[in-house]
């Protein structure tokens, strides 16, 4: 039982809860462990690997995620990238042209753009001025017509994680709250979605695209109460995750060991380009990061950009961002990347004391 229990069901679209799903070949017949002549599916019988559509419910993938992530398999769902699963939620609980959510600026651009795309609204929150949510404003948009509040966390572009104590205020509503942990594999912190029985109205999405290394096969995952999973599956085109996908992320999934190493340096070499960057004569300030980037605030961040793109560096100019003026966002790269980076940004440095 759930410490929280909101109506999931009268949450979700009328159309959605009376909408009767697409039933594929796959889903009518799944017993996949048996040699069986399959004639169903008007596929290619010629094999090539690649001839047969994918399982739709991904189970094996699941149940590897499922050991990973100590999340059981029944309040997962995969996608094609986090981006899809978000795009899902919108489709599944809010109905076009009349109810909304909260999103806190300055945050993953994708929340606001997706709220266009189905014609939700989107109230934006200003953080407060060390980048946490600010309950007391939040509390005061939340409206009759209001069904999710989004959280990023650790945020994109600030990099930090947002305080426990805020989101379990939030959770107190009565809305979904949906937490984007894309970048929670570099934090410190433990993931909501472990606490999925405490509270119903609660969803997390995460992505393989990060820490993972595996932004080209397009992977993401949605952990949530299996009311909110059901529905999110009545919506889910069919083979949304594709062959290549599910082969290649079991694959790379096997070695674990890979890539709690590489996350390990990642942070190590994110903590020493965030002191390395201090230094630099026209940085004004460094963000603290639980994440694989930096977000930075220089003297003037449309001229660093422009200078740090004549030499052949590409970063994320964050300066029309509320609160982030003149900020850069530094993604984290390899050992050499880094010392690149900061020997440019030193060049630019001595530069500036010339003229
Ligand atoms: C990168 C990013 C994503 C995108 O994830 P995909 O799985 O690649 O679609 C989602 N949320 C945030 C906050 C991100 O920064």
């Amino acid at each position: 039982m759930s410490k929280r229990e909101l109506d999931i069901l009268k949450m979700a679209r009328p159309s959605i809860r009376s909408l009767k799903p697409y039933a594929s070949a796959k889903d009518e017949f799944k017993d996949f462990d048996q040699e069986l002549i399959y004639l169903d599916a008007n596929e290619n019988p010629y094999e090539n690997g690649l001839n047969r559509y994918p399982d739709p419910h991904q189970l094996e993938l699941k149940q590897r995620i499922s050991q990973i992530k100590k999340v059981p398999v029944e309040n997962m769902l995969l996608g094609n990238g986090s981006d899809e699963i978000l795009d899902m939620i919108y489709r599944v609980f809010f109905e076009p042209a009349q109810e909304n959510i909260i999103i806190n600026t300055p945050t993953f651009g994708m929340f606001k753009v997706l709220a266009g795309i189905n014609n939700v609204g989107c109230t934006e929150v200003l953080m407060t001025d060390d980048f946490q949510l600010d309950v007391a404003s939040i509390k005061k948009a939340v409206n009759n017509d209001t069904k999710a509040i989004f959280i990023c966390s650790p945020n994109n572009p600030t990099g930090n994680v947002i305080a426990e104590t805020a989101i379990l205020a939030l959770l107190e509503l009565d809305v979904l709250v949906v937490v984007d942990e894309a970048y929670i594999d570099f934090s410190d912190t433990s993931s909501w979605s472990l606490r999925l029985k405490d509270y119903n109205n609660l969803i997390v999405t995460q992505t393989f695209s990060k820490a993972y290394g595996l932004a080209g096969i397009r992977l993401g995952a949605c952990f949530a109460n299996t009311e909110i999973i059901e529905l999110l599956k009545k919506v889910k085109m069919p083979y949304n995750v594709n062959v290549l996908t599910q082969r290649t992320a079991l694959k790379y999934l096997e070695n674990e060991k890979l890539r709690e190493q590489e996350i390990f340096e990642i942070k190590e070499n994110r903590n020493k380009l965030s002191k390395a960057i201090l230094k630099i004569g026209f940085v004004k300030k460094v963000y603290a990061s639980d994440s694989n980037f930096i977000l930075v605030k220089v003297d003037d961040a449309n001229k660093r950009y422009g200078q740090l793109i004549d030499k052949e560096l590409v970063i994320r100019n964050r300066t029309n961002q509320p609160l982030c003026e003149n900020c850069i966002r530094i993604t984290v790269g390899t050992p050499e990347e880094n010392k690149f980076l900061l020997k440019s940004m030193a060049y630019l440095d001595a530069d500036k004391m010339i003229d």
